[in-house]
């Protein structure tokens, strides 16, 4: 087999369907959130953020870096090992304590990220309860499904938010069975958030236990940034919380909350917690002041919702079409694969602004959009030069505008 010419086949069929993903190089400034400097083609040269998930710039704040640097300074670079194997630091120990805390929950479990904490988790959970029927929204992230598929548990797909379907589901599984149900509380690229009451009723009524991701939301939400279930009210109503300590937090790594029993069993059963290097001290130092930080303060959060509101405020004002949800992620919807990323380049190149496109697979063809996530470190001018921006080349490209 000529392994090269397979290899550049593929590739060229993403690059035909305007699928093929191009990183831009950029390094982020410190203390200057959300400039940072394009080290791509057209650079270097200064540009701003329009797209990233730290959410609330606590990858800048002074009480996450000074952590990181006193950690580095006491424990060095690396953990030094597994969990296991003398790679459990005391951060980690501290960080677990405040996340379950957070949430509510007897006990969390540190993953080195989101992705690897719903992939482990989840097949760990599904494949080593007998029988375990899974049962996992349409929308879910990549790092579930993989994890559902992994674990070869009998699955079904549910309705996106749709409890009514769950029921119909659930309502056909053997008496007795295990059931797992698998969703999130704020879906990333639409920004609409789930139905967690009436799902945890449905999952309740059967007997099933609950899973929810709530990676989009923990630091945004709830009086303490515990996620839609605390702002709810419901977290008690969940078996597992999961999270992400790299998107609002502004750091690295992912967790698991849930009852002391079921974290030690994934603790003792889960491949992908046991036989990987701890994250690095530093790293648990970053994300537990990051954590504290937000348990406290609502600046932040009160920033990014003042934010979020003008940015939609201003493009509903000049007719750029937005999907309306009730988050903090604002899609501006293009629905053309190859003028999706033709207007991220030009807004790049031209002004000095960075918004990826989301293409397929990320987003359903036609659905193509500009992933906009306005952050409390975005000043009014930011939001005036974006905002003029997008209406310069929404005219020239006689794209549609919504009629205000
Ligand atoms: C980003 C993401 C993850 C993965 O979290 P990481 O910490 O980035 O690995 C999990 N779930 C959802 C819904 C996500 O968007």
């Amino acid at each position: 087999m000529d392994y090269e010419s397979f290899f550049e086949a593929k590739l060229d069929a993403l690059r035909e369907e305007g699928a093929y993903r191009v990183f831009a190089d950029i390094k982020r400034k410190a203390g200057a959130f959300p400039q940072a400097r394009n080290h791509g083609e057209i650079g270097p040269r200064d540009v701003t953020v329009w797209c990233s998930n730290d959410y609330l710039g606590m990858g800048q704040h002074p009480d996450v870096l000074a952590a990181m640097h006193k950690a580095i300074d006491e424990c060095g670079a690396g953990a030094g090992g597994t969990r296991n194997i003398s790679g459990t630091n005391h951060y980690h120990v501290l960080l677990e304590e405040e996340l379950a805390d957070l949430h509510g929950k007897e006990a969390a479990l540190l993953f080195t990220s989101g992705y690897v904490s719903n992939w482990t988790s989840l097949s760990t959970l599904a494949a080593r309860m007998p029988g375990c029927i899974v049962y996992s929204d349409a929308m879910n992230h990549a790092s579930m499904i993989e994890g559902i598929r992994h674990s070869r548990a009998e699955r079904h797909i549910f309705r996106h938010n749709d409890p009514a379907h769950l029921e119909e589901l659930l309502k056909d599984a053997p008496e007795g069975a295990p059931k797992l149900v698998a969703f999130e509380s704020v879906y990333s690229m639409d920004g609409d958030i789930a139905p967690i009451d009436e799902i945890c009723d449905v999952a309740e009524r059967h007997g099933a236990m609950t899973y929810l991701d709530e990676v989009h939301a923990v630091g945004l939400y709830g009086p303490r940034g515990g996620g839609i279930a605390e702002r709810d009210g419901l977290m008690d109503r969940l078996t597992v919380i999961e999270g992400t300590l790299g998107k609002a937090f502004g750091v690295m790594g992912g967790y698991i909350t849930g009852s002391r029993s079921l974290i030690d069993f994934v603790r003792s059963f889960a491949s992908g917690f046991i036989f990987t290097t701890a994250l690095p001290p530093a790293l648990a130092a970053g994300a537990l002041a990051s954590v504290r930080r937000l348990k406290t303060s609502d600046l932040e959060r009160e920033g990014q919702r003042a934010a979020v509101a003008k940015v939609r405020q201003r493009l509903n004002g000049v007719g750029i079409p937005t999907l309306d949800n009730p988050s903090h992620i604002v899609p501006v919807m293009v629905k053309d694969a190859v003028k999706c990323k033709w207007i991220s380049d030009w807004l790049m190149e031209n002004h000095g602004i960075y918004v990826q496109p989301i293409n397929y697979p990320t987003v359903a063809r036609g659905a193509e959009r500009l992933r906009i996530t306005p952050s409390p470190v975005h000043t009014d001018d930011d939001i005036d030069r974006l905002v003029s921006a997008l209406s310069e080349i929404w005219s020239q490209c006689a794209l549609a505008r919504m009629v205000a």
